[in-house]
């Protein structure tokens, strides 16, 4: 079993501990917004024996981009490190235009950074509000692979749309305003966040609902 959803044909590994296993779905959300593209997350299959399993070998060496959630508890995870040695090793081995790796680092980590990350320029986490890093990571893909379209849902259909402009995007984050496409099938408005381009169904997420803020 491999859950490789339909239409889409490269994959993003999105490694993290089972602790940070909220904040990487969110990442995946995001990620599977991009036509062809597709989040993955080893700690959402099946467990296996060997690790890491041939399947998620086969990931690791087929993916367009590696993310890595660099806190505490993925400082900590052995799968974290194995999956991250697996794929350092394929990647430094490689000819031409490397996969990125993204180093989504805590804030609450400070300090220099040891071992795998090192020399790595992080992007800062903020897990009570992720958005933040989950944009970095969409625009660094837009950039890296010349992302053109994001499908955003919308009741049970999607919205295939042009990325947006980035000066308008951060103008939208500046204002705390949101997005908004309309839909040529229902001819409904669609409302999305401006950093991670996520519809607002979980309003703990929006940034004028954070209490931290
Ligand atoms: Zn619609």
């Amino acid at each position: 079993m491999f859950a490789k959803p339909l239409n889409k044909s490269y994959s993003v590994f999105i490694s993290c501990a089972t602790e940070d296993i909220v904040i990487a779905r969110k990442f995946r959300q995001s990620i599977n917004q991009i036509p062809q593209y597709y989040g993955y997350i080893a700690r959402d299959e099946p467990k296996t024996f060997e690790y890491p399993s041939e399947k998620i070998a086969q990931v690791l060496d087929a993916c367009r981009a590696y993310i890595i959630l660099y806190t505490k508890a993925g400082l900590d995870s052995p799968m974290v490190n194995q999956e991250f040695g697996y794929y350092y090793r394929r990647y430094r081995n490689q000819w031409g235009k490397k996969p990125p790796i993204y180093l989504v680092k805590d804030m609450e980590i400070t300090g220099h950074v040891d071992g795998f990350a090192y020399a790595r320029e992080p992007i800062l986490l903020d897990k009570t509000l992720p958005h933040g890093a989950i944009s970095a990571v969409l625009w660094g893909m837009h950039h890296q692979y010349s992302l053109k379209r994001l499908e955003i849902p919308c009741r049970g259909h999607v919205v295939n749309v042009e990325w947006p402009d980035f000066h308008f995007v951060e103008n939208a984050a500046t204002y705390h305003q949101t997005l908004l496409w309309k839909c040529p099938t229902c001819g409904e408005n669609v409302e999305v966040d401006p950093y991670t381009f996520q519809i607002y169904d979980e309003k703990e997420w929006s940034p004028w609902n954070n209490p931290n803020a």
